[in-house]
């Protein structure tokens, strides 16, 4: 199988080479190698014009020693269940890396629901949840938002589940609509979890924050609020693309007005040229390869995994990656790029933001008692922060890549739960 066009042979891959150097017992990266549960379900689902159309649904539980599993559901044309797999191995890593009582999962559905109405789209969310009812629980397995998926849909699921269940039940998804028992700051918590990573990373070097030129990739959920953020400190946002194009700016945009224009024409190339703002700031457009290629101090794919690959590995000039997006970089490519020297914030440390925040709303919905955003915003902080300063640290101190020291922190703590269950050593010396 060809591991360039199979992101979950490619993922594991990546495990075997991170777990080699881990210091780790070889039954953790064994018992890693294999997903717990994989159901595939047709989802049937009324059309507008009455007809029936039948879509494919996914939900892998990845490794559950940690706790329940979580990950999201995304609903996208390209996905599949190797897709599906190697997300939630991703989940697996990244849970244990912010220290969270969670295993990892993962869902979605191969659809395009950009060409679905409204009410097309509730019935597909519903028709997921009863596929699924029995794989996923608060004590299970706990959903949340991705790609094309949203509050709103999370809020239809919670729905469908706790009318199959004949009870409230919360704390079985999160994301969801605040009125409904979502979490104050769930919506920008990836994206601020990763810019607190950008922010002590650039402590540590030194960064000057308006010299640092940043290109986003992916001017999504997460996208958006690293963005925000990161401009807020005064960081020069010069390039951003959704999945129709980029755009590129020498003295950086103004990210909230090209949000705010992106949400009114759904397109971020039309967003400077068919607008009131046309005239604002001078822009070329360019396209997502241009984008991932260009000389900028700091590179963030934000959109979808694989996007980075042997192909144009070579070509990129940035010297710090800082992967919002789940695998956004193909494990060959990752060793040509460390072997230019750049430096790769790992999305199993920099994209968790969203699930400890997702976290934290489980959290909240199981005592009954809501934070303020506040206090969700320095738990966050607490948290990522922690998780930050353990694979930095393990890295300075063990010479290895940011990477290699989240999963070896990440394989650890599993490899110590394994333990508490009883190795091979254990029995066969007989202990007791
Ligand atoms: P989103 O649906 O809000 O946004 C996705 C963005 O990517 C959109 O702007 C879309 O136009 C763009 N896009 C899609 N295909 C593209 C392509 N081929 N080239 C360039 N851009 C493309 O999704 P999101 O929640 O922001 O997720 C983005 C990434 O972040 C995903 O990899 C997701 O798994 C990861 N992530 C999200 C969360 C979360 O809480 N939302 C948490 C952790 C990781």
């Amino acid at each position: 199988m060809n591991k360039q066009n199979d992101i979950y042979q490619d993922a594991l891959a990546r495990l075997q080479q991170m777990g080699q150097g881990a210091d780790v017992s070889p039954e953790v990266v064994d018992l890693l190698m294999h997903a717990e549960v994989l159901v595939t379900a047709s989802l049937p689902v009324r059309m507008d014009d009455g007809s029936t159309r039948y879509f494919t649904g996914y939900r892998c539980h990845y490794n559950n020693v940690l706790g329940p599993t979580k990950g999201g559901i995304r609903f996208h044309p390209q996905v599949n269940r190797s897709e599906v797999q190697a997300l939630a191995l991703w989940m697996t890593i990244k849970c244990a890396v912010a220290g969270l009582p969670y295993g990892g999962a993962k869902g979605g559905v191969e659809v395009n629901p950009k060409e679905l109405s409204p009410m097309e789209l509730e019935r597909l969310s519903r028709a997921y949840v009863r596929a699924m009812a029995d794989f996923i629980g608060p004590d299970i397995d706990i959903p949340a938002p991705d790609v094309y998926t949203n509050a709103r849909i999370m809020g239809w699921m919670v729905d469908e589940y706790e009318t199959i269940k004949r009870q409230r039940s919360p704390a079985v998804i999160t994301g969801k609509p605040i009125s409904l028992g979502g979490s104050l700051g769930r919506d920008e918590a990836t994206g601020r979890g990763a810019y607190l990573c950008i922010r002590e990373m650039a402590d540590r070097l030194g960064w000057v924050s308006p010299e640092i030129r940043v290109a986003i990739q992916g001017f999504g959920n997460a996208g958006y609020h690293v963005a925000r953020l990161l401009q807020k400190d005064g960081y020069r946002i010069v390039a951003i693309s959704d999945s129709k194009g980029g755009i590129y700016s020498e003295g950086g945009f103004d990210i909230e007005s090209v949000w705010t224009q992106k949400i009114k024409v759904r397109q971020i190339q039309a967003v400077y040229c068919e607008h009131t703002v046309c005239e604002l700031v001078e822009h070329k457009k360019i396209s997502n390869k241009e984008l991932l290629e260009l000389d900028v101090d700091l590179l963030i794919p934000a959109a979808l995994e694989g996007v980075i690959t042997t192909k144009n590995a070579a070509n990129i000039k940035a010297p710090y990656i800082v992967e919002v997006a789940n695998g956004p970089i193909l494990t060959e490519a990752e060793n040509i790029l460390l072997g230019d020297n750049k430096i790769i914030l790992p999305d199993v440390l920099a994209n968790s933001g969203g699930v400890i925040v997702s976290y934290f709303e489980w959290v909240q919905n199981r005592s009954g008692y809501a934070w303020s955003l506040e206090e969700i915003r320095e738990r966050l902080e607490e948290m990522i922060v922690k998780a930050f300063n353990e694979v930095w640290h393990t890295s300075m101190h063990e010479e290895r890549s940011l990477r290699s020291s989240a999963y070896t922190i990440a394989l650890r703590r599993i490899g110590d739960a394994v333990a508490a269950h009883g190795t091979r050593e254990y029995f066969k010396n007989g202990k007791k």
